[in-house]
Order: C-alpha cells, then structure tokens, then sequence
C-alpha cells in the first residue's frame, strides 16, 4: 500500500530516532504528509520525586536532537507536556490526521494507555498502526515445539538464532520517503525547567544524546566488539558498549545492533549479540508472564521467603556504606552516573538479597528510581535471577561471596580506588576485605577503619547460613 492516507501522526515514544524505525517508516510508506509528536507523559513525570533526573534530561536531549535533524529537513516536532491520553487524540484532531503510527511498547502501564488512546481514535474514526519495533521477537513469536513461550534462555536463545538471518532484522528505510515529513515552522522546545526538572550532571560525565551520542559507541564499540567475551566482566576496563542507555530510549536500533553483531562473526560478537537476545527474552518472559508486572516472583511459590527487611541495612547499602568496597563503589556508581556495570548489578543485588537479606522488590525499585538505562523487563529478570527467584535464575543457594567477586573481577582494586579514593593507599591484597588486614595491625593500616570508611555491617559466611535458612524451600519448592 502506498500513499492511500493524506495526513499521519507519527508519535515517538521509546525510539527516539528517525533511522530504521518501524513506525515512522510505514507512515512514510503510506501518508502524502507526516507529522512528529513526542508527549512528555505527567503521568510518568508527576511520580519521579527526584527532579534532577538523569533519564528526563537524556530524553529532553535526545527529543532536541531530533528536532534539530528534523529543522535542517524543513520539518518538526510537536513537543507537548502532559497526559497522552488526552493530547494524543487531541492532536490527531487538530492536524486533521487521518490515522496515527506508533511503536509497540510492552510494559503495562504504556498498555493500557495505549489502549484507552486506540478506543478514543476509533470512536475518531480514525486509523492505528502499531508496529514491533523495540525487540528483534515479541510476545510469541519465538515458542518452544509445543507451542508455549520459553523460560528458560538456552533453547530460546537457539531458536532465536535459527531465525534470526532471515526475520527480525531488516532495516526499515526511512530516508526513501523523507520528503513527505510535514513542512511545518519551527515550534519553541518545552525547556525542562518548564516541566519542573532540572539540568544533572549528564553533560560532565560525556554523555552523549541522541543517534548521534549513540552513533558514537557504535563506532568506539565496534572495534572493541571482539574482545567482548573476554572484557566484559571487568568494571575497570573498557569492556562493555555502553549502549544500554540508548537501548531504553531507542536513540539506536535493536536491528542495527543486531547486525553488526552477526556481520562481525567473532567470539565477542557472539557474546554480545547473546546480552541482545537477553534482552528479547525479559521482553518476551514480561508480555507472557503479566504476574511479574504486580510485584510478583516468576516463580511464585518464592513469595513465601521471609525477608529480615532490615531498614539500617538498607540504607547503608543504598548509601555506599556496607563496609565492602566492591558493594560500596559499585553503589558510588549508581548513585553518581546512574549506570552500574552488568558484572557489579549481580553482585549489588545479590549481597542486599542474600546477605543482608532483604527483599528483592526493594533493590528494584530502588534500581528503577537511579539507573538511566532503567528498564522494566531487563530490572525486573535481573534482579529476579539474583535473588533466585525467577525464570532461569541462579539457584537459590548459589550465593557470590562479595570478597572473592572482588579479587577476582577487580583484582587490583582499580575500581574500588576510581569510586573510593580513601582506600587509594590499599594493595591488592588488603583492598577486598580492608578489616581482615586492620584488626591485625591497626596503627600501621594505612586507612583509618570506622573513620575514613566503614566497618563491614555484616559476616559474609553468618549472613549465608542465615540466607540459606530463610530461603529453606524444602517445604516450598
Ligand atoms: C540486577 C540487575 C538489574 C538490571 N537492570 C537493567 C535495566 O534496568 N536496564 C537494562 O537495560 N539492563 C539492566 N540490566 C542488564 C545489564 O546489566 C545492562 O543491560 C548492562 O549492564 C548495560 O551495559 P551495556 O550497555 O554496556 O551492556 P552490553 O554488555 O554492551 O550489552 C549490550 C546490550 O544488551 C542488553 N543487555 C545486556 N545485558 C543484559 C541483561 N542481562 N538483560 C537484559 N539486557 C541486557 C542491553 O540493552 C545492553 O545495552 C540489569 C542487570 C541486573 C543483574
């Protein structure tokens, strides 16, 4: 079908790029004229309290970016704040569109505005095209022999391999029909003071917005893509991409990735192409498995554990005060870039989990609140695989020793140092565990414990015993 509408909305939601995006690519196939809008959601807005929010600067960024790219093709993008609910049929309205074109999104709150949106366009009389765009294989599209969605990564991951050449990846021309983006005068951009936020610190720690922010780690990435399997568990190298930040916000494409990827053909790309499909199965394990949206365990006959729930320990976990430098600094990360590298999420969790044995559900929210790259499906699965409840997660008495995670994934203590400069005076040997070398000798330690940093708030191998008890599933499982 071609050119069969005059008038089209594109709305841009978690894809903020006007590169092989599935949405905007049909509406250009399919319209005489295409207009942009992007709605910063009060509904969203009104319940972060924290109003230095790294993730609303990056999308104000990015949204500018593209309005820049969009001005030098003689277009725009309506910019409105606001509920969607309300604006987007609104909008549809007054541009006299004759249909609107989105991205699917899976979570379920973007669900059911999504739906109440499609049922005020229907009584409209106006058209909606939905498109699957954030993932390489949504909802059922990759099921097990017998027909039902997999739990378990594996055999999902090698069935998504088997298809994957020839589904799933194509690009979506979006430049064939550009001409056809409205010719519309130059709107003023909303500023973020306007909507009640305020500017972070995302411009000194060099983020980047945008396809062109996201253009830029490609390029870096792509020539360290092959050492991926080999660096990526170590947070003092350069090991990973980085990308996960413009993953959420879709300022790069999943299928982009995805064939840079298969085209590399090396260990580390299979590695990393392997974290994508990861990605595609929280995806897929959240529009099949709904329970996990209400705070439930994937595995719901976890939810009888009986967390301790130690609030003092929370804090001091949240709050880089734990006494165990790989837990403290990986928290400094968090708290201060909003990033946490994947090997040190694992452990962070773990430790709050089974180690100062509180509830999973708190870590969670308390990731969803700071993590720029903060998403519902990909939080939810890895912070249910810690803390062993979920699809295909880590046995429930595996449990990290958070002192051999840290000789063995930061084994100089390079990032320890980077987040921790008090502990700098520390050897390798000394820097994992700082109160085993102190108590023996504490005049000549070199850090002043209990002072300069904390004592351990916990016995590693008491809290174990206690995990394992709490977690005793005999009667449960
Ligand atoms: C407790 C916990 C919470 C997490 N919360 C999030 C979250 O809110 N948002 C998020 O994007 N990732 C989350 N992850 C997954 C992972 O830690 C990040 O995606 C990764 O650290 C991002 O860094 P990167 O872009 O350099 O990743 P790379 O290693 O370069 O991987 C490439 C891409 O694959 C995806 N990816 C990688 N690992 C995973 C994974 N385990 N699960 C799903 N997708 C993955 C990301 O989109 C990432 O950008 C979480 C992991 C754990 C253990």
């Amino acid at each position: 079908m071609n050119n069969d509408l005059k008038k089209s909305l594109v709305w841009f939601r978690r894809d903020l790029r006007l590169y092989d995006n599935a949405a905007l690519f049909h509406a250009l196939e399919r319209s005489e004229s295409v207009f942009c809008c992007f709605i910063f959601d009060v509904n969203i807005l009104n319940n972060l309290k924290n109003k230095k929010d790294r993730r609303v600067e990056f999308i104000w960024e990015s949204i500018r970016c593209l309005k820049e790219h969009l001005n030098t093709l003689g277009s725009d993008i309506f910019v409105e704040y606001g509920d969607p609910k309300n604006l987007i049929p609104k909008l549809v309205e007054n541009l006299n569109c004759d249909a609107l074109f989105i991205n699917k999104d899976y979570e379920g709150y973007a669900i059911d505005r999504d739906n109440e949106v499609a049922s005020k366009l229907l009584s409209q009389n106006k058209a909606l095209f939905k498109y699957k765009d954030q993932v390489l294989f949504e909802e059922k599209e990759i099921l097990t022999a017998n027909g039902n969605p997999y739990t378990v990564f594996s055999p999902y991951r090698n069935n998504v391999l088997k298809k994957i050449t020839f589904e799933g990846i194509q690009q979506f021309d979006c430049e064939k029909n550009r001409n056809r983006l409205a010719k519309i005068a130059q709107k003023k951009l909303i500023s973020l003071e306007e909507m009640g936020f305020q500017q972070t610190n995302l411009r000194s720690l060099k983020i980047e917005f945008g396809t062109m922010g996201a253009n830029k780690l490609l390029e870096d990435f792509k020539h360290r893509i092959h050492h991926y399997k080999d660096k990526r568990d170590f947070p003092a190298t350069k090991g990973v991409s980085y990308l996960s930040v413009h993953n959420r916000f879709g300022t790069v494409s999943i299928r982009h990735l995805a064939r840079l990827a298969i085209d590399q053909q090396s260990h580390g790309a299979s590695a990393w192409l392997n974290e994508l499909i990861w990605r595609d199965f929280y995806f897929q394990i959240l529009a099949n498995f709904p329970h996990i949206n209400e705070g439930k365990s994937f595995k719901q006959q976890f939810d009888q554990v009986k967390y301790e729930n130690d609030a003092d320990f929370f804090d001091a976990w949240k709050n880089a005060k734990t006494g165990f430098p790989i837990i403290d600094s990986a928290m400094l990360q968090l708290n201060q870039t909003g990033f946490m590298h994947n090997r040190l999420r694992m452990v962070v969790a773990s430790f709050l989990v089974k180690d100062l044995l509180i509830d999973w559900r708190w870590g969670e929210a308390y990731f969803a609140e700071k993590l720029i790259d903060y998403d519902f499906s990909a939080n939810n699965g890895g912070w249910q695989w810690a803390a062993s409840t979920g699809c295909d997660a880590q046995p429930w008495f595996r449990i990290f020793n958070p002192i051999l995670q840290s000789e063995k994934f930061d084994s100089e203590g390079k990032f320890i140092k980077k987040y921790i400069p008090n502990l700098s005076s520390l050897n390798a040997k000394q820097i994992h565990a700082p109160w085993v070398p102190f108590e023996k000798d504490p005049i000549n330690f070199g850090v002043h414990l209990g002072k300069e940093y904390p004592f351990p708030i916990i016995n590693h191998k008491e809290q174990r015993d206690k995990a394992l008890k709490m977690y005793d599933l005999k009667h449960v499982v």
